[in-house]
């Protein structure tokens, strides 16, 4: 804390514990059933499925449900607390019928009037269909003491929502925690990360031989050098073909996917104008020819022989495009995994992201989260943030999105816990990891599966979480 600030913060600790006491004393306390603005419906079940790109069949395709075992269409489970969201022309605080008015209103007088969503914890006792109509009790769990957190001095407000569904029975809970903290009071992050004062990279020797690669890459194009005589494909191009003897070549343009081959993490000598760590791999095109690369957007450890890549043309520097390649996301399985078939200690494929401003605006609206620093990047400026920010539905969506590419379409969701960190900016990659910690056989076939998964970006992680899935019996 600055001088300035310790000098304008004159309350004592008796004065905060009192305030904090005081923000506790409609703890327990409920609100009344909020039933949702819409039954559940096709149309925002689709709007969330085309933002977070989950492509699961039983949210979108009636046929293919009424063949799975939910026997019709379900809403994904992470959009649990979408159904209930005003959207925009939400009622103000003081209206809303909400167990956390009171300390919210408390909190925004004393002048904690930023806030920031921590962690969602999902639990289903089914997932919802179609028509659906659900209503909220929220009930307030906790405030926090006075805390001070990298965003700033806050306090945390955790709520439990309950869900029912027409029928009065529950369908599933959350439990959701958001710091309201006073803007200016966090902890400024140690000077950059060191970008500027990087070289840079060294650059390419383009000759007559190599220019039309690069004046590929300008383009967009990873182009491999073709002999005209003989049709031959051949990286690093060469000046005469080794199989015909032809010195006359055009291109082939690659379609930009491939295998990594083989990989090093080097690791000394340290050369500044790298960022470390990183990963110099050989990429095996699809076309067959190979090329020496970086292997982004994935942590080292996860990278491994034989994983399928993808190209991102990355401007390294302002004058320096390079090929880089990065995981692909990968395949979304059609046919669920059977309990049997997974072990505890399985690593889930690395898978990542791009974050987007297009991606973190369709999750808002998709989620109806119409808090300006979701949407609008003059207004999440002017609150002090760099750029427009994910909203923590999205992230839950992704993370849903993520674990049923790779159990497959029938794995059921019990659960969905989320944590959040450092922050989702437009122009990061989230790198998705999970690892399957524990396996449980059910009685009467099948068992649960938990996965421990995150994601993280270059500001360290932005989510951390589990989930049990239910998984079916080897057939
Ligand atoms: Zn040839």
């Amino acid at each position: 804390m600055s001088t300035t600030e310790a000098q304008a913060d004159q309350r004592t600790e008796i004065d905060k514990a009192q305030f904090a006491e005081g923000l506790r004393g409609t703890v327990g306390a409920s609100s009344d059933a909020s039933a949702a603005r819409d039954p559940v419906n096709q149309p925002m079940i689709r709007h969330w499925c085309d933002a977070m790109e989950d492509h699961n069949p039983v949210y979108t395709d009636s046929e293919a449900a009424a063949g799975s075992l939910h026997g019709g269409i379900v809403a994904p489970p992470a959009m649990l607390n979408a159904w209930g969201m005003w959207g925009l022309g939400a009622p103000t605080r003081a209206s809303a019928p909400r167990a956390q008015s009171s300390p919210l209103a408390a909190l925004d007088e004393a002048g904690f009037t930023s806030v920031v969503a921590t962690n969602s914890e999902h639990t289903y006792g089914r997932y919802l269909r179609l028509g659906d109509v659900i209503s909220g009790t929220q009930t307030l769990e906790d405030v926090s003491d006075e805390k001070q957190t990298a965003l700033g001095v806050g306090h945390f407000v955790t709520t439990r929502t309950r869900y029912t569904d027409q029928d009065d029975n529950e369908v599933g809970s959350l439990l959701f925690r958001i710091l309201k903290y006073r803007p200016g009071t966090g902890r400024q992050p140690a000077g950059g990360d060191g970008d500027s004062e990087r070289p840079p990279r060294p650059r390419p020797g383009i000759n007559r031989d190599t220019a039309f690669f690069w004046e590929g890459v300008d383009k967009g194009e990873l182009r491999i050098q073709r002999c005209t005589g003989c049709g031959r494909l051949g990286h690093p191009p060469y000046a005469r073909c080794p199989d015909c003897g032809s010195y006359d070549f055009d291109y082939a343009v690659s379609v930009g996917r491939g295998t990594v081959y083989s990989f090093v993490q080097p690791r000394y000598p340290l050369v500044p104008s790298f960022e470390y760590p990183y990963i110099v791999g050989l990429v095996e095109l699809e076309e067959g020819t190979r090329l020496v690369t970086n292997i982004v957007d994935v942590s080292p450890g996860s990278v491994r022989v034989g994983m399928p890549v993808e190209v991102d043309f990355r401007q390294v520097d302002p004058e320096l495009t390079l090929p880089l390649f990065r995981p692909m996301r990968p395949d979304r399985r059609e046919t669920t995994l059977r309990f049997d078939e997974v072990d505890v200690g399985t690593h889930l494929p690395p898978c990542p992201i791009p974050i987007t401003t297009t991606l973190i605006v369709a999750g808002a609206i998709a989620s109806r989260d119409y808090q300006d620093v979701h949407h609008d990047r003059d207004l999440a400026i002017e609150r002090g943030s760099p750029d427009i920010v994910m909203n923590i539905l999205t992230t839950s969506g992704l993370c849903g999105r993520y674990l049923s590419d790779w159990a497959g379409p029938e794995a059921m969701f019990a659960n969905l816990s989320i944590r959040l960190g450092v922050p989702n900016y437009p122009g990061e990659t989230m790198r998705m990891t999970g690892k399957v910690t524990d396996a449980t056989p059910a009685e009467g076939g099948g068992g649960i599966v938990r996965v421990s998964f995150g994601g993280s970006n270059r500001l360290g992680n932005h989510v951390t979480g589990t989930a049990d899935l239910m998984l079916p019996a080897g057939s």
